[in-house]
């Protein structure tokens, strides 16, 4: 039996490569694209909704599939710990189904925060270099963000002391900006998509993991696990990292 998805945010960038993305998948089917202004009701009969609209809708939308027993996938961004805490709630009051909330669906953003944890305990030095087209709002990304505290992280629990650095003065930012210790620097230019380097050095040796996004399909792969695991993973996922068995 193929799995009916509905795609909520359809007539936006990512919504619409997903409902490409499902149209062109033998076990998906398509219940429904619905955007600004739509009825969700239930969401054309859906097994799993994906949402990717904005901010300030999609709670809202969680908490309608959710109280619905419909699991949801979603990559909108604006997640903090009470928003995740009230999905935690409505989800109890729901057993069965399944929220998964990522980030980033791409597979190789998602495998270098891996990798670069991994690492991070072996070398003196780490820092991070994310690269962005310049309408990019913030900085640093979410993502290198997120990868620096993992690194962080693997190497406070490791006891890697902290990376060598003689700087003594310098122009503010050249050091990049510090997320739990580990600088983070951004690049912002004309040309470029999504971009990240982990840069990790001991003496007479490096090591640079790095992933670049070139196109908004490169997202598709990994919403398209999430599509397929939620079901089997109820309450709520943070992270794509969580399905992937790694
Ligand atoms: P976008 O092109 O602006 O698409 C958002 C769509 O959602 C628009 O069509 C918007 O309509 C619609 N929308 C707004 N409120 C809605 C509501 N209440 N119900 C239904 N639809 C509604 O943005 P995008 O580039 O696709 O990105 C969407 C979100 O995904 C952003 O938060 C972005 O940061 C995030 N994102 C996440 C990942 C990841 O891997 N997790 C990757 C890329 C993007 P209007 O334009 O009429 O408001």
């Amino acid at each position: 039996m193929s799995i009916r998805v509905a795609v909520i945010g359809a007539a936006g960038r990512m919504g619409s490569e997903v409902c490409r993305a499902v149209e062109a998948a033998e076990d998906l089917e398509l219940a429904g694209g619905f955007d600004v202004g739509d009825e969700l009701g239930d969401l054309g009969g859906a097994h799993v909704a994906v949402d990717f609209t904005v901010p300030d809708a999609t709670l809202d939308n969680v908490l309608h599939c959710v109280g619905r027993g419909i699991d949801v996938v979603v990559g909108t961004t604006g997640w903090d710990d009470d928003r995740l805490a009230t999905v935690r709630g409505v989800l109890d009051a729901n057993p069965g189904t399944g929220a998964l909330i990522a980030p980033n669906f791409a597979l190789g953003a998602v495998l270098t925060m891996k990798f670069a944890a991994e690492a991070a305990r072996f070398y003196e030095s780490v820092e991070i270099v994310e690269l962005h087209h310049p309408d990019k709002v913030d900085a640093p990304s979410g993502t290198a963000v997120r990868t620096a505290e993992l690194v962080a992280a693997s190497r406070r629990e490791a006891g890697v002391a902290p990376a060598p650095d003689a700087t003594a003065s310098g122009l503010a930012g050249a050091r990049g900006a510090e997320v739990d210790g580990v600088p983070v620097h951004a690049v912002r230019l004309r040309g470029l998509v999504a971009h990240e380097e982990v840069l990790l050095g001991s003496v007479g040796e490096t090591l640079t993991i790095r992933h670049d996004s070139f196109d908004r399909v490169s997202f598709m792969p990994g919403v398209l696990i999430g599509v397929r695991e939620v079901g089997r993973h109820p309450g709520l996922t943070v992270g794509l990292e969580h399905y992937l068995d790694l």
